[in-house]
């Protein structure tokens, strides 16, 4: 996989790869934000450090997601201790990641397909939970930013006019492959959306992508998928009342995502339930007796 160290400013570098990492210097230390997807990963922002004469002081995690915590071990295991930093809920997935299997298998236990490592990374136990504002590490100013929507507590680090986004949005081409996106919680998503496209003179650092000097075409599309969604599961529901699972299999027929294995339908199914959420805190649908969603 490619991986690229852009410098975005004096002593502040955006690691380019599959799932991208921030490094922050302040002497001869490093505030690392995220670690990647697993070991591969771990030891590149590793020798990224190495090649860069600082060591790894701390490590932030923005979100409880495989791809966003998988080398934290690793880096755990080789380098000398590290403080990591997690926001609450987000720590619970990222200190205990056969929780995402479970969430993915609707609170079941998950299947064998659900245990890859995109889905089950190894634990990283986490030492501090990060609240919502400014913070000292290192030396180093941060602002912690709520970015809640993508996950139940995501965070983005803020530094100078430089925004560390995690998966707030993601690229449009990867909205294209998968026009149903994994989403929790669609109104807090919006939100976070909006908020991000109102400041000015950022330069957003996101988890997947390249850095963005103006990001509100890639924001608008984000915010158009993630309607899209819940416009096709209110058209579904005022069709019939379905349960989550046929809502599921249509809204994604509809949108063309292909659900090709367990892990995609899984994290569409979300998405889905997340659109019923939003629809049923607008007063607009409602559950029934036997299960089914329907419109109001
Ligand atoms: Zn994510």
């Amino acid at each position: 996989m490619a991986f690229e160290v852009v410098q975005l400013a004096e002593g502040c570098y955006h690691l380019q790869s599959g799932a991208n990492v921030g490094v922050l210097v302040q002497g001869d230390q490093a505030l690392v934000i995220d670690a990647g997807l697993d070991d591969d990963l771990g030891k590149r922002i590793k020798r990224t450090l190495e090649s860069l004469g600082v060591r790894l002081g701390a490590l932030i995690l923005t979100h409880g997601h495989a791809d966003h915590f998988g080398g934290a071990a690793y880096l755990r295991r080789v380098l000398p201790p590290f403080p990591v930093y997690a926001p609450h809920l987000e720590a619970a997935f990222i200190s205990n990641p056969a929780l995402e299997g479970i969430m993915l298998s609707a609170g079941a236990a998950p299947i064998d397909q659900l245990k890859g490592k995109f889905t089950l990374a190894q634990p990283c136990p986490v030492d501090h939970l990060l609240e919502v504002g400014r913070l000292g590490l290192l030396g180093i100013d941060v602002e912690i930013v709520p970015l809640a929507g993508h996950s139940p507590n995501q965070i983005g680090v803020r530094y100078g006019n430089i925004l560390f986004s995690a998966d707030a949005f993601l690229p449009i081409p990867t909205l294209q492959k998968y026009p149903v996106q994994f989403t929790v919680h669609m109104g807090q998503a919006l939100e976070t959306l909006e908020r991000l496209n109102a400041l000015e003179g950022v330069l957003f650092a996101p988890g997947h992508g390249t850095h963005l000097t103006d990001a509100r075409e890639t924001i608008a599309a984000n915010g158009a998928a993630l309607r899209r969604v819940i416009e096709t599961t209110a058209a579904q529901l005022r069709a019939a009342p379905a349960n989550d699972g046929t809502l599921t299999q249509q809204v994604c027929a509809a949108l063309g995502d292909r659900l090709p294995n367990a892990v995609s339908y899984g994290l569409a199914r979300a998405a889905v339930q997340a659109a019923l959420v939003y629809l049923y805190e607008q007063g607009q649908a409602e559950i029934t007796a036997g299960g089914a969603w329907r419109l109001k």
